[in-house]
This record gives C-alpha cells, sequence and structure tokens, in this order.
C-alpha cells in the first residue's frame, strides 16, 4: 500500500492486517485481529455480526477515531493510518443521533459548514438540496426535541449528506426506530447510495438490513473476519457454521450426517428419533469426512406433491409442527436429532403427525467438516 497511489483505480477503503487490542485494568480485550479488508469505490458494505463482534470498532478505525494496534489503512488510495478522523474526507451516521438540542434542524445540518468557514448563500443552497432529498424541508425550523425517532435519524442523515464525502459510515442507525420505519429508512439509504454514488460502510447485527442493502457484507464472529461476499455468496456458500447459521431466517438446516463412498459419489445417513434413517446421495462430491454437517435451506426441502418432475430427491418424513405463515407454511421434521425447518407452499396438505414425502435438492447442498466446521464443497 503505498502513499502515492492515488488513482482512478484505487479502493475507497484498505485494512492491512489491522489488529486492535483494548488494555483494560483485567485483561486484554483482542478487538480485531488480522482483518483484512478491501472497499472499492461505490460499494455498499456491510458489517455483521453478534453483539461484540468487532464491527463499531473496525468502523471506528476507518474513521480514524480508534488507534489501531498494528496494521495499516488506506482511504482512496492515501495511506491514512495516523491522519486523523477530520482530515479523512468521511461522514458517520451513528445509532445516537447526536443532533445538537439547542439548536434547529437547519442549524443542525449547517453548523459544520459554518465552523469551515462556507458561505451562507452556499450553506442554505446545500441544506434545502438535502432537506428536499430526505423530505425534511417543512422540519427545518424545529428542535429535535419536537421531532419524532425517524426524522432525527433523517436529519443525522442530513448532516452527513451535506459534507459529500467520499465515504459514509453508518454504525447501526436504524436500530432506534420502530420495526416499519425501519424498512422505510432501509429502502430510503438504498435508493441514496444509488443516486449519490459514494462508498458506504454500513454497521448491522440485522442480518435482513445486511443481504437487502449490501454489495458486499463481512460477516464477523470475535473480531475474526469469518467470510466476505455478495449477499448471494453468502447465502449460498457460506464458508463455515457460524456464518451458515448466523445468516438467514429461518436459519439453515445443519444437520449432523454419517458419509460412506459407495465408488461413484457419496451417500450420506441421517439419524431420525424412530424409524429407518433418511438416506441421501451425491454423484458429485467425493471424498468428504467420515462426519459431516449438512446444510440445507428452507427452501430447498419440499413438498414432494407440490413440486413434480424435479431431479429432487423424495423421502417419506413424519411432520412434527406445522406453521402457516401467510405467503408460506413452514414444517418442521426431525432429522439428525435436530428440528429441521422446510418451507412448503401454502396450499401445502401438511398436517402434524402425518408421515408425507419431502424432496431434497442436493444441488443446493452445503457440506461442512463437523470438526472443523469450514465449508467442504
Ligand atoms: P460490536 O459493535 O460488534 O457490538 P464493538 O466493536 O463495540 O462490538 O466491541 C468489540 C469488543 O471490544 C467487545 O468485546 C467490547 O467489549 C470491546 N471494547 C469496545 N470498546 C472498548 C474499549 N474502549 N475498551 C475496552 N474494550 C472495548
Ligand atoms: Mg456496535
Amino acid at each position: 500500500m503505498s502513499a502515492a497511489s492515488t488513482s482512478a483505480e484505487a479502493n475507497a477503503v484498505e485494512a492491512k492486517n489491522l489488529d486492535l487490542v483494548f488494555q483494560t485494568r483485567d485483561s486484554p480485550v483482542h478487538a480485531l485481529s488480522e482483518v483484512n479488508l478491501e472497499i472499492r469505490r461505490g460499494d455498499f458494505i456491510s458489517f455483521i455480526g453478534p453483539s461484540g463482534c468487532g464491527k463499531s470498532t473496525l468502523l471506528n478505525c476507518i474513521a480514524g477515531l480508534e488507534p489501531i494496534t498494528s496494521g495499516a489503512i488506506a482511504i482512496d488510495g492515501r495511506d491514512m493510518t495516523t491522519v486523523s478522523p477530520k482530515d479523512r474526507d468521511i461522514a458517520m451516521v451513528f445509532q445516537s443521533y447526536a443532533l445538537y438540542p439547542t439548536m434547529t434542524v437547519g442549524q443542525n445540518i449547517t453548523f459544520g459548514m459554518k465552523v469551515r468557514g462556507i458561505e451562507k448563500n452556499e450553506r442554505e443552497e446545500k441544506l434545502l438540496k438535502v432537506a428536499k432529498q430526505l423530505q425534511i424541508e417543512s422540519l427545518i425550523n424545529r428542535r429535535p426535541g419536537q421531532l419524532s425517532g425517524g426524522q432525527r435519524q433523517r436529519v443525522a442523515m442530513g448532516r452527513a449528506l451535506v459534507r459529500d464525502p467520499k465515504l459514509f459510515l453508518f454504525d447501526e442507525p436504524l436500530s432506534n426506530l420502530d420495526a416499519k420505519l425501519r424498512v422505510e429508512m432501509r429502502t430510503e439509504i438504498k435508493k441514496l447510495h444509488q443516486n449519490l454514488n459514494a462508498s458506504m460502510v454500513y454497521v448491522t447485527h440485522d442480518q435482513i438490513e445486511a443481504m437487502t442493502l449490501a454489495t458486499k457484507i463481512v460477516v464477523m464472529k470475535g473480531g475474526i473476519v469469518q467470510q466476505i461476499g455478495t449477499p448471494s455468496e453468502i447465502y449460498n456458500r457460506p464458508s463455515n457454521l457460524f456464518v451458515a447459521d448466523f445468516m438467514g431466517s429461518p436459519a439453515m438446516n445443519l444437520i449432523p450426517a454419517k458419509v460412506t463412498n459407495n465408488g461413484k459419489g457419496t451417500k450420506f445417513t441421517i439419524a431420525r428419533s424412530r424409524g429407518e434413517p433418511l438416506i441421501l446421495f451425491d454423484d458429485n462430491i467425493t471424498k468428504l469426512p467420515e462426519n459431516i454437517v449438512l446444510g440445507l435451506r428452507p427452501e430447498d426441502i419440499g413438498d414432494a406433491n407440490l413440486r413434480k418432475g424435479d431431479k429432487l430427491q423424495i423421502s417419506t418424513c413424519s411432520v412434527d409442527v406445522v406453521e402457516p405463515a401467510g405467503a408460506d407454511t413452514y414444517v418442521l421434521i426431525n432429522l439428525g436429532g435436530k428440528e429441521v425447518t422446510a418451507r412448503l407452499q401454502a396450499e401445502t396438505a401438511a398436517q402434524t403427525g402425518m408421515e408425507m414425502a419431502f424432496t431434497f435438492n442436493m444441488d443446493k447442498v452445503s457440506y461442512f467438516d463437523a470438526k472443523t466446521g469450514q465449508r467442504l464443497n
């Protein structure tokens, strides 16, 4: 990473071997380990993972708010490792909107420009443009105390937008909003990204938010990056059991299975609470270890009566629970000592206690090593 490489092709952000250890009174906290990351211009990147996995810490490192223990960070091809936050040309939006309570909406949005000595005319012009974009024109003279949570969030966004930064950093900006408003604001943020053509980094613990917004998702756990990929790669080809389990709702079914090589392919034996084991085959894979975990998304298990003609494997299983969910019906079956979720059409005839033929789409299956949790196919 050379400081002179500012060019049209430079990445928006590059992090190399980032390590961050917080020294606390008891024991040091290793908040980030060996993080490597490339964010291209115009990308929308989501950091996702459970609480405490290091998402905010990583974002703060990019912003320059948190000094790193070792490694390097470049923004737009320039080494920024030791550059102060105000000189990084970034704008941040936090979960707590951090608005000045005594200032009006307009003053909150233009305050930064005023500090930087930008003239009144230009400030007003930018304020109007951004207020229009965010549909808060009628709120410009109100104070934060006179706004709803969603409106405050818009003002916080407005303050970031008037800066025209190359890079936006968001830390769970929608967490304080109710469910309906979150969905609306999510769409608005996506539109903003499409219109502004800026690079955005977005921290969330909500996997639907990450899937719907991001061009690329970074899944983290315990300060370690687990996988970086497009939403489709993360969803269809999770790199390990943690990612498989974390992304998707209902979660991917993770079914323990015993492997036998049968010469031309592989046979999987899956124990059941009663009756014969379930047997599945895959002719496209060999050399799996003896104990694996077979990953199938709920939509990859179907109702054989409603899905004829597909090249799917069919087997009879007994239905434990039926959960109608409007557009789909979820059915639980017990396989490999686990409740496995099948996502069936609403018109399925499935009923609790029934023996029924299910399809298993082995084209979509993920295999994981039962010992290491790593993806095998
Ligand atoms: P996330 O945003 O993913 O919920 P954070 O990045 O805030 O997680 O925190 C990552 C880890 O670092 C956690 O274990 C947290 O307790 C710890 N941590 C964060 N900030 C500090 C700090 N200033 N001092 C000590 N430990 C911290
Ligand atoms: Mg956080």
